[in-house]
């Protein structure tokens, strides 16, 4: 079986640093972020050769912000691509932005140069949580980015939302919901906020100034929006993704059927070839040896079978179809009830795991506990 295979571009760039993340993202010049996109394009053009045998079936330009870098170095990245690589003409090709960096010249030149879907960072309606997390825009300035996006002309749009933000009620969670799906977009995600060590808002936690929304409260939160926007109208696909039907995310499709990809760009992950590596987040090594990913890959884990399996059955049972029998015994050669039959019993008995004829998906209750099913799937 043919399986779809990704590019991601990552722009490490952000006009500030918000509060509660730990990508690898900073603040930069004009100048150092010309540099940035010409060590890119040295590392796109390089790597041609090695992949010109796949068909690209989905281009994800993510970040960090990539709105911040000027259309015309985007465009010259993207525009090598097209040309350079066997890329299929009905490919998803997505870039992330964040609403109050852009304007409607810019989203005309990204429309123009093949880019078929964006995907903004809003989080939350209440301009108050979006100043608690340090987001740069207020809920208005989302919304007009939202409609220069739909008068340039883009058809497929995700909005990001975050649950169990400090003070939000589910008030907060309702309004938000109302006020994003009365604007329709095709795709919405919502991730409860991870407090990672190192940020800002992990000190702000630490000192007492936040309080963190107990697991009780999380789950009553993404309960509620999970039923909320499938009344409105979105399909949840993935634990956290929820989609108009027919605009499920081909490129986070890819990830969830551990189907290969290739990464470009500072730290930028890659599972090629059966290894998973990423690229050096040192970013004058990069800015020196783009042109040659022998010297700038790091950290390579070349995958064993067991790797390979245990792999598709954890993140395939994000997707809420689950994992489908024949697709496992194609690729493995063996049938999920040979490998995997006693922890499925032990959860279907709980009510956690679902299994026809064809697939093996989580419950509902099953959900809730995902990480604990899924450290059941490691071999
Ligand atoms: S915009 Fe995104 S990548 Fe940039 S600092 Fe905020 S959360 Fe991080």
């Amino acid at each position: 079986m043919k399986q779809d295979f990704g590019i991601y571009i990552h722009i490490p760039f952000c006009v500030r640093k918000c509060l509660y993340c730990d990508f690898l993202s900073f603040a930069c010049d004009k100048d150092a972020q010309e540099k940035y996109m010409e060590a890119l394009y040295n590392e796109i053009k390089a790597f041609g050769p090695f992949i010109r045998n796949r068909e690209v079936s989905s281009i994800f330009i993510g970040g960090g912000t990539p709105s911040v870098v000027e259309p015309r170095l985007l465009g010259r990245v993207l525009g090598f691509i097209k040309e350079n690589y066997n890329v299929n003409p009905d490919a998803e090709i997505t870039m992330e932005l964040n609403p109050g960096t852009v304007n409607k010249e810019g989203l005309e030149e990204y429309k123009a140069m093949g880019i078929n879907r964006l995907s903004m960072g809003l989080q939350a309606w209440q301009d108050r949580l979006l100043k608690i997390i340090g987001r740069i825009h207020t809920a208005k300035r989302f919304e007009e980015s939202f409609f220069l996006a739909r008068e340039a002309g883009f058809k497929n749009i995700n909005v990001d939302l975050m649950l169990s933000l400090p003070s939000q009620t589910m008030e907060d969670v309702k309004e938000t919901i109302e006020k994003v799906t009365a604007l329709g977009p095709e795709h919405i995600s919502a991730y409860s906020l991870i407090i990672e060590e190192g940020t800002p808002l992990k000190d702000m936690f630490d000192k007492g100034v936040y309080e963190e929304a107990d697991e009780d409260t999380d789950r009553k939160m993404y309960h509620f929006a999970c039923e909320m926007l499938e009344q409105k109208g979105y399909g949840r696909y993935e634990i956290s993704n929820f989609a108009k039907k027919g605009f499920e995310s081909r490129h986070n499709m890819l990830y969830w059927r551990t189907n290969e990809y290739k990464g470009f760009g500072l730290g930028a992950s890659s599972y090629f070839n059966g290894e998973r590596f990423h690229n050096t987040d040192n970013m004058e090594m990069y800015l020196n040896s783009s042109y040659d990913h022998n010297m700038i890959k790091e950290d390579t884990e070349k995958l064993t079978k067991e790797d390979k399996i245990s792999e598709f059955m954890f993140m395939g049972m994000r997707m809420t179809k689950g994992v489908s029998k024949a697709e496992f015994y194609d690729r493995f050669g063996l049938t999920i009830s040979d490998i995997f039959g006693e922890v499925i019993d032990k959860y279907k008995k709980m009510g956690m795991v679902c299994e026809t004829e064809e697939r093996v998906f989580l419950t509902s209750e099953g959900t809730d506990v995902s990480n604990v099913i899924f450290s059941e799937f490691l071999l």
